[in-house]
């Protein structure tokens, strides 16, 4: 693998901003070597600025399921951008999109559009704790809602790899409010209630955690959640903004059987472009301005050309055959896969068509046990692979995903990389925690 080019861009983009790049997961700052520059990608494949090909399977964190540069998602964006790319007023895009999204997903009856995932979490916290006048929320360890002040608690995603579970520059008194406290753990979940209460304004969570790298919540745990906030009057926010629109039209939720009060959206919903959303019943988003005291607000939200992108994606995933597709060579392909985990004492975590390989022994279900495999042995795997032209999310703490545009030539041939790399690179102690 030629990465000159790559390695002197990465040089010229550290003089410029800061490591190099405009999200920190992607310098490889996990992997311990130079990040690769993408030039372009089509379909399955991304191909870098060195001329290097590689089989994607970050997918934009998720974002691209139809594939990249998938030709009716082109022709949208073409389209819109011919009209302008931006009022700042109300356009047609919007209604669709939102009735596409509230369509999808029965807890959601209405809908604000924003432009990123952080901006919809932000935003479903100050209308939860609006509702219930409430100010405390809980998380979950390892679980990740974006960048906003508040939950920057133990977060997963690129802060995972820190030893500094929060950021810097996060008043003490911004973070009182937020509790963190393990995931499956039915009994520290019990014990919050106890202690705060009637002052706890929601419980947020990812109801298929990805961003400790896939960890899938035991049996009854989310009816528990459920229960509990009902019991207390807190709302229950469901962050969907990697698994809405992933694994089913709408909301992981119509999958698991509960329902949240609020939900939020992001990734796949912008078709590629930035956009995000929060939504919740009627009565919910009727205190959001104008129509209410919770104010929120955006320059771009709506914004004609990324909306376009969003509705021509959801309009064909609205044709659960996509799915159905997608599922078929995933689990194929996770089959071969849980083969190797098993022969090198390896934990395969798999929800539907996404995917973490951890450097454990023992199983992955929250956090901790996500911390203690083996992230060294995680990055010597993820290097030799990226040679051999396999582009997986680059941490030990992320998912990876199967699109519509994957084959199944590549799908074996990434068995057979994987199979030759899973042992071989496993470092003596298996609990190093690097
Ligand atoms: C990516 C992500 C976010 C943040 O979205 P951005 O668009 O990066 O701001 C929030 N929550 C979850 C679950 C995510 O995966």
């Amino acid at each position: 693998m030629n990465n000159t080019l790559s390695s002197q861009a990465y040089n010229s983009a550290l003089q410029l901003m800061p490591g190099g790049v405009n999200s920190p997961v992607r310098s490889f700052k996990c992997i311990g070597i130079p990040p690769v520059f993408i030039k372009k990608a089509f379909g399955s494949t991304l191909k870098d600025i060195d001329g290097n090909r590689y089989i994607d399977f970050c997918l934009s964190w998720g974002v691209s399921i139809l594939g990249h540069a998938h030709p009716e998602i082109k022709q949208a964006v073409h389209e819109a951008v011919e009209n302008g790319s931006s009022y700042g007023a109300p356009t047609l895009l919007e209604t669709e999109l939102a009735s596409l999204i509230v369509k999808s997903t029965p807890s959601v009856e209405k809908v604000r559009l924003v432009s990123s995932g952080t901006e919809a979490v932000m935003s479903a916290i100050r209308l939860a704790r609006a509702y219930t006048k409430r100010d405390i929320i809980i998380k979950f360890d390892g679980g990740y809602h974006g960048h906003s002040d508040m939950l920057l608690v133990k977060a997963g995603s690129g802060l995972a790899g820190e030893t500094s579970t929060s950021s810097q520059g996060v008043p003490d008194q911004v973070v009182n409010h937020t509790v963190s406290i393990p995931f499956n753990d039915t009994n520290a979940l019990h014990e919050v209630f106890k202690k705060y209460s009637r002052n706890i304004a929601a419980v947020i969570l990812e109801p298929v955690p990805a961003n400790m790298g896939v960890v899938l919540p035991q049996e009854g745990f989310l009816e528990t959640i459920r229960r509990i906030t009902r019991q207390y009057g807190s709302l229950l926010i469901f962050d969907e903004v990697i698994t809405g629109f992933r694994f089913c039209f709408g909301g992981v939720q119509k999958l698991l059987g509960v329902e949240p009060d609020i939900t939020t959206f992001g990734k796949i919903i912008g078709g590629g472009f930035p956009v995000g959303a929060y939504g919740a019943s009627k009565e919910i988003m009727s205190l959001i301005a104008p129509e209410g005291p919770v104010y929120q607000a955006g320059t771009l939200s709506g914004n004609p050309v990324a909306v376009s992108a969003g509705i021509a994606t959801l309009k064909l995933l609205s044709d659960e055959v996509i799915y159905s597709e997608i599922a078929q060579k995933s689990s194929r392909f996770f089959e071969k896969l849980q083969a190797i985990a098993n022969k090198n004492s390896l934990q395969l975590n798999v929800f539907r068509n996404m995917f973490t390989l951890y450097f454990s022994k023992d199983k992955v279900n929250d956090f901790a046990s996500a911390q203690k495999a083996d992230h060294s042995a995680f990055a010597k795997f993820y290097i030799e692979l990226l040679k051999e032209g396999i582009y997986l999310s680059p941490s030990g703490y992320e998912a990876n995903f199967i699109s519509l545009a994957h084959t199944e030539e590549e799908l074996e041939r990434t068995v057979k990389k994987i199979n030759l790399y899973a042992g071989a690179k496993k470092s003596h102690n298996n609990q190093n925690n690097k």
